[in-house]
């Protein structure tokens, strides 16, 4: 059986948290807009402080532990301002506030007023115990995949330390009067600063993978993400398309395809300026948005042309929505400009096609085609045309 040392033990764990507030800053610096990293970094070093002077014993004095034992709980509760703000982008310093205060005003009157160690020993236990287990409950519930993973890691950590102190207050009760010191060579003492050591690195550790986690969805977003109006960018659309005319194909579904381009809008830059124009671009997919059913996807093919895609969506019904998206924009007005109303009609084409022959380049190019002729036909009109089959690859033709 290892022996333990109780100080060594003490010491090494405000070293890791020392250091682990060094790495939480680091990481701060990396979150951009990303928000509560900071706070955390800060309630490291607040722990850290709080360890140091209410732990390290020669000399210790009644005004150490004071402010120690309040930099601990200062910074144990701003950990779950940190994650408030980390999950929700905002917070409430109540939490923080009154934990500290609690604690400082129970370290007073057992220090100062009626000194009695085990006492204040029980209730900072029961205090830690309740801002870690705030913590976890805050990592644990409500959190979606991916990000699951890394909340629960830290958030696991959290529980185990909120365990750990209330079972250190009912070995507190249980065991008064003991006289208790907090540096006595006893199981929960050793058990606290140990596990107090390992769950600092593991929920540093998922704080980064959190901070890892959101940078990449967000990274992911923005790569599939139209900046101007917030759909399906081209890559994405066409990536999504290909996807699901190969699985169609094998299958035995169907797919149809609305290729959708806004009637002379040139003449609305032309007449208001760009960034009237992006705003009509902006209105346009909002309401398109809102006319296609969910599973539908709808992407920016480029300029002020749009496409979206019909899963499981037959040549009648595809007609049958195109129609009804051509006919809304005719009643409505996209945008005003110095009083003027502003309102565009569109032209759209469609490709149909059912499996086995779905192939995405033959879709589109119909589709385009189709729309080639509504603007031929007079604009503010659909049309349809039918794709070519699949050409078969030269590899795979039979001489
Ligand atoms: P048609 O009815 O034949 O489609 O005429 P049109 O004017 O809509 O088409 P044209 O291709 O002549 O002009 C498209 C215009 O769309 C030209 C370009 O300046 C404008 N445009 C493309 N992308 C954007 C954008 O992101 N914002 C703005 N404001 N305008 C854009
Ligand atoms: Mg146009
Ligand atoms: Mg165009």
């Amino acid at each position: 059986m290892p022996h333990f040392d109780i100080i060594t033990m003490v010491f090494m764990l405000v070293v890791v948290t020392f250091l682990l507030a060094g790495v939480r800053a680091i990481a701060s610096l990396q979150a951009g807009n990303i928000l509560g990293l900071k706070h955390w970094a800060l309630a490291n070093l607040c722990i850290a402080a709080g360890f140091s002077l209410s732990f390290i014993p020669q000399p210790l004095n009644p005004i150490k532990i004071l402010l120690g034992v309040t930099c601990l709980a200062l910074g144990q509760s701003l950990q779950y301002t940190g994650i408030q703000l980390f999950k929700y982008g905002q917070c409430n310093y109540q939490f923080p506030f009154w934990v500290t205060l609690t604690v400082l005003c129970q370290t007073i009157i057992f220090n100062f007023i009626y000194p009695d160690i085990e006492i204040r020993a029980m209730l900072n236990s029961l205090a830690l115990a309740f801002t870690n287990g705030m913590c976890a409950r805050q990592l644990l519930i409500r959190v979606p995949q991916p990000m699951r993973t890394a909340y629960w890691l830290s958030g696991f950590s959290f529980a185990a330390l909120a365990m750990l102190m209330l079972m250190r207050f009912i070995n507190l009760i249980l065991a008064y009067p003991s006289n208790y010191t907090l540096f006595a060579q006893v199981p929960i003492n050793l058990a606290s600063f140990f596990m107090a050591s390992i769950a600092q690195l593991v929920i540093t550790f998922g704080f980064v993978l959190m901070l890892n986690y959101t940078l990449a969805s967000k990274l992911e977003k923005l790569a599939h993400t139209d900046e101007l109006t917030g759909v399906l960018n081209r890559r994405a659309l066409f990536t999504i398309a290909r996807k699901l005319c190969a699985q169609f194909a094998r299958n035995g579904h169907s797919i149809s395809m609305l290729m959708l381009d806004i009637d002379h809008f040139k003449s609305i830059n032309d007449r208001f300026g760009h960034p009237v124009g992006d705003d009509v671009l902006c209105q346009f997919t909002k309401i398109a948005r809102n006319l296609v059913r969910e599973g539908d996807f709808i992407g920016r093919y480029g300029g002020e042309e749009f496409c979206i895609l019909l899963p499981d969506t037959d040549l009648a019904e595809a007609m049958h929505l195109a129609e009804r998206i051509r006919a809304h924009y005719t009643e409505i007005e996209l945008a005003t400009c110095n009083g003027d109303a502003i309102c565009c009609t569109v032209s759209i084409g469609i490709a149909h096609s059912q499996a086995p022959i779905i192939d995405f380049e033959q879709l589109l190019k119909a589709a385009d085609q189709a729309l080639y002729q509504a603007k031929a036909d007079g604009r503010d009109c659909v049309r349809v045309a039918t794709p070519e089959p699949a050409k078969l690859n030269s590899k795979y033709k039979i001489a």
